[in-house]
């Protein structure tokens, strides 16, 4: 898929404050710092799209972009800061689960993994909580520059077989670097698949 425009709608606390749900949806969550703006920047090919932020976690808000006037990409705000209190978190949880299980223009989740990382709990149990929900979702494991390719490998798998436990079939998952821009085309490539279905 080619980019040719993306541009800023808006922010809510509110799932029933987003856009008229008209085009399909597709949302980015993972962990604070887990390299999310940076990926939605890369796969929008504008550098300041999504912003990177240098405080995680301090915007607990559903960012819409609108991308070739044909579909939504949707930031949404990272889950596991250390920094956020009980109230703050139980206000991200509402917010994610209404707009997860109830935003009907939702096609596709994308899950951000730090691919640096032997498989997180907290990751594996958002995923089980997706599952739960019937929430369709794709994996993205972040970073891939980070490490040498056989660790980066090493941690899919290991994250996989985790999933493996509790999953019949896995989700498709994809390895990106922001640095060497990789990945973006595999992404968006089965976006336009999705789109065109
Ligand atoms: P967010 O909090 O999930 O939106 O994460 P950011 O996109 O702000 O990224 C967090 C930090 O990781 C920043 O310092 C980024 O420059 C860095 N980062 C993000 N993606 C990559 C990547 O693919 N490779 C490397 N080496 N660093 C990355």
């Amino acid at each position: 898929m080619i980019i040719k425009s993306a541009e800023y709608l808006i922010s809510n606390v509110d799932w029933q404050k987003c856009p008229r749900p008209n085009l399909p949806e597709y949302a980015f969550i993972g962990r604070s710092n887990v390299g999310k703006s940076s990926l939605i920047n890369m796969l929008a090919n504008k550098e300041k799209l999504a912003k990177t932020s240098g405080t995680p976690g301090k915007t607990q808000l559903i960012n819409h972009f609108l991308i070739n006037q044909a579909w939504y990409l949707v930031d949404l705000p990272g889950y596991g800061f250390a920094k956020v209190s009980q109230s703050q978190r139980r206000q991200w949880e509402q917010m994610i689960e209404n707009y997860l299980r109830k935003r009907e223009n939702l096609v596709n989740v994308f899950v951000l993994i730090d691919s640096r990382h032997t498989p997180q709990k907290l990751d594996l149990e958002f995923i089980n909580q997706l599952g739960e929900w019937q929430v369709p979702f794709n994996l993205v494991f972040t970073k891939a520059d980070k490490n040498t390719q056989v660790e980066t490998s090493r941690n899919v798998k290991a994250f996989l077989n985790k999933l493996r436990e509790e999953w019949e079939f896995l989700p498709a998952h994809f390895i990106t670097s922001t640095v060497k821009k990789t990945g973006r085309d595999a992404i968006l490539t089965f976006i336009e698949e999705l789109n065109a279905q």
